[in-house]
């Protein structure tokens, strides 16, 4: 091989199209991939068996894409964050590498790791590069107009909004496929032990190709009824592509520029569906910003410092019910089996069953967190703390902690036909679709389904003296 190699390092970005850091390191020379297999560091992070499978899975199917532009994909597993600097220096001293490109992550240790992947490389004659890839504005670019973070997310978005550009949405250019180079790609490492099986299989198939798919497809047929239809849990309303946004198959851009395409260059007006869906890629957004401008959230600590001193309840029992769907609120309960059974859940689940956990039980909202990153396939730090300390009223919500849902009339409004309950609880599957919200006793009773573990009158008010009793 003549000219030096040029790295790019793979993480949550898994495919070969529109990627800031390949096309970057594509444009000065042959390109060799690298992929390090983190296990423990994973683990601590509490990542599941389906986020694992998924990433397994999606590391695999960019390594055959690669191979197609003859890019070798090097792997490693190397245990925790804290090796990649070496793993890395050693890597680019076996090549002869000068240059490393990585697209940036924004959470705390993934920011570290690569503080120090820059210090140790750069120290031993690397040079890298970071790519805000993943963010229409990388962290820092919008501020108020006190030159503050947002901390709400409607200002955040307007801003968003007036200052997008072309160039900041344009797509980043598949690599040509390259000359062959004398490196071979590298197997995947062997499955680490995992607490839990995988259950996510055939419904995520992984790979930029699947990706494409499912965006076409809903914008197809999905994205112009979005507003109306992504509410509801029995209808498949919603893009579903959470995953593949989380692990980088797809990227924001694509589905930015899809969506241009269909709605006459529009993102914010046009079609309300595709307007609405557009909002939510912008939340996606959002959070990353939060978390970069506020690391201590990675740390396990509230956005609002003042909810630290929040009296949670210790209470094994209910939490256990929570998991296992056995809280005796039908909605709740399908939801969590659901996520258990599924590895995902629909969004208005997710805040009916953070809020039932947080307010409800007042069980402290960071359980719920982990045991959701436990099993959920598209597990993504900045979106899962986000969603969870917005429902626990800790986090950015502009609304009061007073915004509590009752689960039975959500239940009514989201799943009016109960059609959602019947295909998660098999126990209420026989019962008239208006009694599955809130059976009687009696039906519980005779079906085998349990009774309300808290009673939500009651349970508000209690959330609601816990909330009121912070000192600001
Ligand atoms: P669509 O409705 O089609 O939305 C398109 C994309 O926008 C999603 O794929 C996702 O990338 C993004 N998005 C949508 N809603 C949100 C939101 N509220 N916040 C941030 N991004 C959003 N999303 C994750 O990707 N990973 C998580 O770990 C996660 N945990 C959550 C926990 C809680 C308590 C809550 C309330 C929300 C969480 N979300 C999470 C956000 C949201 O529930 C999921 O992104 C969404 O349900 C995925 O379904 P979809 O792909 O069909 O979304």
């Amino acid at each position: 091989m003549s000219a030096a190699p040029v790295l790019v390092w793979f993480r949550n970005d898994l495919r070969i199209d529109d990627h800031r850091a390949l096309a970057a390191a594509a444009r000065q020379g042959p390109v060799v991939g690298i992929f390090l297999h983190c296990p423990g560091q994973w683990r601590d992070h509490g990542h599941g068996a389906n986020r694992l499978d998924f990433l397994r899975r999606g590391v695999s199917a960019l390594a055959d894409d690669l191979g197609g532009l003859n890019i070798p994909l090097l792997q490693r597993d190397i245990g925790d964050f804290a090796a990649a600097p070496d793993a890395l220096s050693d890597i680019a001293a076996t090549l002869g590498a000068r240059q490393l490109h990585f697209n940036h992550d924004y959470p705390l240790d993934e920011a570290g790791r690569d503080r120090a992947v820059i210090r140790t490389l750069e120290a031993r004659g690397v040079e890298v590069t970071g790519h805000h890839d993943g963010v229409a504005f990388a962290p820092g670019e919008l501020l108020t107009g006190q030159g503050e973070p947002y901390k709400v997310f409607t200002p955040f978005s307007r801003a968003w909004h007036r200052h997008l550009d072309a160039e900041r949405l344009a797509l980043s250019p598949r690599p040509r496929v390259q000359a062959p180079l004398t490196i071979a790609g590298e197997p995947l490492p062997p499955l680490p032990a995992m607490p839990d099986e995988p259950v996510v299989g055939s419904r995520w198939p992984a790979g930029r190709r699947a990706a494409e798919e499912r965006l076409s497809r809903f914008l197809r047929y999905r994205g112009r009824h979005y507003k109306t239809q992504r509410d509801f849990p029995a209808v498949a309303g919603t893009s579903e592509l959470s995953p593949y946004l989380a692990l980088g198959m797809l990227s924001h851009r694509q589905c930015l520029q899809a969506v241009l395409a269909e709605n006459h260059g529009q993102l914010a007006e046009g079609d309300a569906g595709l307007a609405a869906w557009v909002n939510e890629l912008v939340w996606r957004e959002f959070y990353r910003h939060i978390v970069a401008a506020f690391p201590a959230v990675c740390r396990y600590r509230a956005f609002q410092p003042h909810t630290e001193a929040l009296a949670w309840r210790d209470d094994e029992p209910a939490f256990q019910a929570w998991c296992e769907g056995r809280t005796g609120y039908p909605i709740v309960d399908a939801a969590m089996r659901q996520l258990v059974t599924h590895g995902w859940m629909h969004n208005r689940l997710r805040m009916i069953t953070a809020m039932f956990l947080s307010k409800h039980l007042l069980i402290d909202w960071r359980r719920g967190e982990a045991f959701f990153m436990r099993h959920l396939v598209d597990g993504d730090f900045c979106a899962n703390n986000g969603g969870w300390q917005w429902a626990a009223s800790t986090g950015t919500d502009a609304a009061p902690y007073f915004r509590i849902f009752n689960p039975t009339t959500q239940s009514k409004r989201f799943d009016p036909d109960g059609q959602f309950i019947a295909d998660l609880v098999p126990e209420l599957s026989k019962v008239a679709p208006k009694q599955r919200h809130d059976p009687s006793e009696a039906t519980r009773r005779t079906q085998g389904y349990p009774a309300p573990i808290v009673d939500h009158k009651a349970a508000r008010q209690r959330a609601l003296d816990a909330f009121s009793a912070l000192q600001r």
